[in-house]
């Protein structure tokens, strides 16, 4: 664990980074597109959706060590804001408030 200054005046709690080859963006720092809709790959400065599964196909980085090489939290997920707020849409919609109590009274 380091911290880390930058100078936009973030301060950054992170891994200590372990890539050390030619890189785009920043350690600690998962660069998103302006919409939301794309975050980049360090490795080849490309933009993606879901840059875990592109990290995985591609640099033959797993989601963890993806993080991991980048100095990124372990919380920090590889997939663009807009990505993961469908993703929670679509979880808010399977679980419906007659399945939660049709669920309960199944319980005997
Ligand atoms: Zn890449």
């Amino acid at each position: 664990m380091r911290h880390m200054a930058t100078d936009d005046g973030w301060t950054l709690a992170t891994e200590t980074p372990t890539w050390d080859g030619p890189y785009f963006g920043r350690f600690g720092v998962l660069a998103e597109g302006p919409e939301g809709d794309a975050v980049q790959c360090h490795v080849c400065g490309d933009w993606y959706v879901k840059l875990g599964t592109h990290a995985n196909a591609s640099h033959h980085l797993g989601a963890d060590a993806y993080r991991q090489a980048f100095g990124l939290r372990k919380s920090t997920a590889l997939a663009s804001t807009s990505y993961r707020a469908k993703a929670r849409q679509r979880v808010a919609h399977l679980i419906t408030p007659e399945q939660q109590s049709g669920h309960r009274e199944s319980v005997h």
